[in-house]
């Protein structure tokens, strides 16, 4: 994962108009604790058990606490500004492969369910939606819905993903769906006559859904063609049309709506930040048309 991709795109992002970048502030052991077991944070605070501390498959560092509370911080602020304001984004992923008692594919704390848990102990949602749109499927964003039937979780996906290990052929390997957690494979080879249609199909299920008072969308760069884990023929203009479309059903569905950045791992980093600017320009050109 370039991590480096935020900075960039925070630097891009500082001479867009109708636009304010805000420090977030962490996210408290107790909200975290709403999702996550207490052995797991421990061990990604102290790093010991070490198997634990770097089961998201990355080396373990005393930054890392830090580093993964600051970003389930930026996606509560992002979900509390979306509920005032309409739309905001978070300048990080959402974890989405995060589980409650370990991490797995660079996940650590899903930003997603505790971000949903805090609204929720705060009487600021009664139902939440997750749009997942990463190319990999939100097995741990899956995995923390279940038992909570408030969150409703559909991942459309073009990779499958369980225990650390992709599937790039998603008719391999099929996990099972449950009351209030759905996805749609996206087959390999898909472009833009494939994908609309189950995007489609996934807006039909959000509004077979109890009425959402927020919807989180995980805005993947990885379903792109270039990416070197896509089996997908997307290109960048699809994906802001992607883009275009959730940020108008939302609009139309009078859903606040916030976003991340998720995935995206294509060599040439400035093709990832300009995916993840254009998901801006999509949100611009429907929230603002008079930019655009
Ligand atoms: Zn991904």
């Amino acid at each position: 994962m370039p991590i480096r991709k935020f900075q960039r795109v925070a630097e891009k992002l500082s001479s867009f108009p109708h636009l304010e970048l805000r420090e977030p502030a962490p996210i408290s052991e107790s909200d975290l604790l709403r999702v996550h077991t207490a052995d797991y944070l421990q061990a990604i605070k102290t790093g010991e058990p070490r198997a634990l501390a770097e089961s998201q498959k990355f080396p373990w560092s005393p930054e890392l606490f830090n580093s993964v509370c600051l970003t389930s911080g930026a996606l509560l602020s992002a979900s509390q500004t979306a509920l005032q304001e309409g739309v905001a984004a978070a300048l990080v992923s959402g974890f989405h492969h995060s589980h409650a008692d370990h991490g797995e594919g660079f996940c650590t704390f899903n930003g997603l369910i505790v971000s949903a848990e805090k609204l929720k102990a705060e009487n600021q949602i009664q139902n939440i939606a997750i749009l997942d749109l990463d190319l990999h499927y939100g097995n741990g964003t899956a995995s923390l819905a279940a038992s909570r039937p408030w969150i409703h979780a559909l991942s459309i996906y073009g990779n499958d993903y369980h225990q650390n290990k992709p599937y790039i052929d998603v008719k391999i390997r099929h996990h099972e769906d449950g009351a209030n957690h759905h996805s749609i494979a996206i087959p390999k080879k898909s472009g833009a006559n494939e994908f609309f249609p189950l995007l489609e199909q996934g807006f039909q299920w959000l509004l077979s859904r109890p009425k959402i008072d927020l919807l989180l969308f995980q805005a993947g760069a990885d379903p792109y063609f270039e990416d070197p884990y896509s089996p997908l023929l997307l290109t960048m203009e699809d994906l802001q049309e992607r883009d275009r479309r959730v940020f108008e059903f939302a609009k139309v569905q009078n859903i606040p709506i916030a976003w991340v950045l998720a995935g995206g791992y294509t060599r040439e980093i400035e093709k990832v930040v300009q995916v993840h600017l254009n998901t801006f320009h999509a949100a611009q050109s429907v929230f603002i048309p008079s930019t655009h």
